[in-house]
């Protein structure tokens, strides 16, 4: 399968290329780009013209639940303990294989409507959670996630082990890394036992850190430490670490994390709705830590729009240092894409769009779109004034998922939607 895009402008976000470029054709053959010209005359099986329209790498979210899509806004006016303790886990305990497929699907449909082509998951029932993104053509990263407090954690370990038995190396679009669910939430003991199974598998680890000031109080107080960076730099030395949130670091505690092999998933909306503060993202790019974007689950983060996210955290960075110069559009446009494939290990496959890459990409059109005109600055529209729902067509792997807004899945969002309906009245 060849399909043709015409006339695009192009922000490949290859970084040794300039920022934008104009009237240029990308050519993609199976699941690769082949070729990026002006003016490719091959045939191929599909044409897109994308004149005066934006084509840019598919976003990538470095830190969700995908089947939380079912508990978006049910935690209004409450805090993240209460929520989780009284809401959430209650209504978790019952959920179906059955029903995480369709929850997972629901996510994975939003994703394809705003642009968003990889997602990296922590959760639980991830078999379910992999079969919904095969059935979608949604690129993932997956885990079976890690959590001893609740005296279950040797069965956990156990579901871990096979699940990247039976998971690694199997499915181009489905790639693994040890979810560990906090510091907070484990024993040493059992974070040790998931490192191990980290390092036997060269997988990454996944973890929340530090997002709100009780977990840091919590860490403190559980490994008896002054610092959260203790048992970081204690046990995390040699796995690399992708860590959502780290809002309550100190500068100290910043540059203490530059020297390990980090990267940190930005989540700034989950963050401003449950209160916990803001992420100190312009000092840990300063130090040269990899910051990524991350939507975390819609229970907290509502929604998986990226645009979203971006403007958030171009805005928050500007905000709180007083800094008009601080985050400029194109670093902004950096974490959503290639800052979040290098946090994902993905960056030779994915992030930019290059030859030789795999295909992964959007069409924005902001043609139509009065909040958008003129096109003064492209990076700085596509940061402020572009919305998930001005992406017009969504190909992953070379497939296209999504074209003028239409989805192409085998079967109806309308069934998705309803299926998820079904399964919160059900549960709550
Ligand atoms: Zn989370």
């Amino acid at each position: 399968m060849k399909i043709l895009i015409k006339n695009a402008n192009l922000i490949s976000m290859d970084l040794k290329k300039e920022k934008m470029q104009k009237n240029i054709d990308i050519l993609i053959e199976n699941n690769k780009i082949k070729k990026i010209e002006k003016s490719i005359q091959e045939k191929a099986d599909k044409i897109i013209d994308a004149k005066n329209k934006i084509v840019m790498p598919g976003l990538i979210n470095t830190h969700c639940h995908v089947p939380m899509s079912i508990f978006r806004e049910t935690v209004d006016g409450l805090t993240t303990q209460d929520w989780l303790t009284q809401k959430i886990w209650p209504m978790e305990d019952k959920l179906t294989n059955e029903d995480i497929y369709y929850a997972s699907m629901l996510s994975y449909i939003e994703m394809i409507y705003t642009g968003c082509t990889t997602v990296n998951d922590m959760y639980f029932m991830q078999e379910e959670i992999v079969k919904a993104a095969l059935d979608t053509g949604i690129r993932l990263e997956v885990s079976r996630t890690l959590m001893d407090s609740d005296g279950k954690g040797d069965q956990k370990l156990k579901e871990l082990e096979e699940f990247i038995d039976k998971y690694k190396n199997k499915y181009d679009l489905i790639s693994l890394n040890v979810g560990i669910h906090g510091l907070y939430t484990n024993s040493e003991e059992y974070i040790k036992k998931g490192i191990e199974i980290a390092k036997k598998n060269h997988l990454k680890v996944n973890m929340h850190f530090c997002e709100n000031s009780q977990e840091v109080e919590d860490i403190k107080e559980k490994y008896n430490v002054k610092s959260v960076l203790d048992p970081l730099e204690k046990y995390f030395k040699d796995v690399p670490l992708i860590l959502a949130h780290s809002v309550k670091l100190t500068d100290e505690e910043i540059e203490r994390l530059s020297k390990l092999n980090v990267s940190i998933a930005h989540c700034p909306v989950s963050n401003l709705k449950l209160g916990c503060g803001i992420a100190k993202v312009s000092k840990m790019l300063e130090k040269n830590i990899c910051v990524s974007l991350g939507t975390d689950g819609q229970g907290s983060g509502s929604n998986l729009d990226m645009f979203e996210e971006m403007k958030f955290s171009a805005l928050l960075q500007k905000g709180t240092l007083e800094n008009p110069e601080a985050m400029p559009a194109y670093e902004v446009l950096k974490m959503a894409t290639i800052n979040s494939a290098k946090a994902l290990s993905l960056e030779d496959k994915i992030g930019s769009i290059e030859e030789g890459k795999l295909a992964d990409l959007i069409i924005v059109n902001l043609e139509n779109v009065p909040y958008a005109r003129p096109y003064n600055n492209i990076l700085a529209e596509l940061v402020y004034n572009t919305k998930g729902e001005n992406v017009e067509t969504t190909i992953i792997n070379g497939k296209i998922l999504m074209e003028n807004k239409k989805i192409l899945l085998k079967f109806s969002p309308e069934e998705i939607y309803k299926k998820c309906e079904d399964i919160i009245k059900r549960i709550s």
